[in-house]
């Protein structure tokens, strides 16, 4: 694999911040909750991206769009792995609905 993927203990209603500048890139507290900041790669989940950067597309086999336009069958991980982007992580937390996981990829 080639991102190191982070488990993170939230619930799916605490923010999650970078690792690097600690900037809340989930913020519950604004009302579009999506805040990116320079570290953040993409924030997704299972059924598709909130977010994503231009250069972190750009590594993927398939473009977001594409992606989207089959969102009955995406498999997001499977997407996530096909990225051609090294040395990354991703952290994995709750997303408030079973079986589904919120994942944010930064900069290493
Ligand atoms: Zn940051």
């Amino acid at each position: 694999m080639n991102f190191k993927m982070v488990e993170l203990d939230l619930t799916a209603e605490q923010n999650v911040t970078c690792p690097i500048c600690q900037h809340a890139v989930i913020d519950w507290s604004q009302e579009q909750y999506v805040q990116p900041c320079e570290h953040t790669l993409f924030i997704a989940f299972d059924l598709g991206f909130e977010y994503v950067s231009d250069p972190y597309e750009a590594t993927l086999a398939r473009s977001v769009d594409e992606i989207h336009a089959h969102d009955d069958q995406i498999n997001l991980l499977e997407d996530l792995k096909q990225s051609s982007l090294t040395d990354y992580v991703i952290h994995r937390s709750a997303f408030g609905m079973p079986g589904m996981y919120r994942y944010i990829g930064f900069k290493a």
